[in-house]
């Protein structure tokens, strides 16, 4: 898996203050994409254990609330088994501490197991995730009141509650947010 940036102290991709990935590679090619060179899968670096280990170590920080992964895409097949270890670290060294991810794919295509978006890393990545960002961005459906996501079409995601119910939950982890129409 290759990267092209990490942010320390982000917060435009999440709550609170984050460490933000952003991992290469997609093949969604969108149409209004504001980073193609994003695309190539060998963009950037490649993600090393010591770059794991830094991304941890920020994780520890007190004001810190948690890890965002985004692109690229997080949800191209590569991508889905190079962050599978990345984000169980986070789950057992950065205790209490949340993991949101953006992708361009829906969450009914993620789950479902006749799909090529599905893998046998897919359940374990979704099930270390506590907010999905899905699906792309539509320039038609911009909206720059909306927080944390582009245009209305995308959906703010609680996965734990989503996997429990057996059906999409929307997060409404901030008052603000939740008076948002999806
Ligand atoms: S999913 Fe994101 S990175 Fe991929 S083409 Fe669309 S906007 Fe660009």
């Amino acid at each position: 898996m290759y990267y092209g940036n990490i942010k320390y102290s982000d917060i435009a991709n999440g709550e609170g203050v984050r460490t933000s990935l952003f991992v290469s590679g997609c093949t969604h090619h969108c149409k209004e994409c504001f980073q193609p060179e994003t695309w190539n899968f060998s963009f950037g670096q490649e993600f090393t254990d010591e770059v794991a280990d830094q991304i941890i170590e920020s994780l520890k920080a007190p004001w810190v609330e948690g890890l965002t992964v985004l692109g690229g895409e997080p949800m191209e097949p590569v991508n889905q088994h190079g962050l599978v270890p990345l984000l169980r670290r986070v789950r057992a060294e950065a205790p209490g501490k949340n993991i949101w991810c953006y992708t361009g794919d829906r969450f009914e295509a993620l789950v479902d197991p006749q799909s090529p978006r599905h893998t046998d890393a897919t359940d374990e990545l979704l099930s270390l995730i506590d907010v999905l960002v899905d699906g792309p961005f539509e320039r038609d459906l911009h909206d720059i009141t909306l927080r944390f996501r582009g245009s209305s079409n995308q959906r703010l995601i609680d996965v734990p509650a989503t996997l429990e119910a057996g059906e999409v939950v929307l997060w409404t982890g901030d008052e603000e947010l939740a008076r948002h129409s999806m």
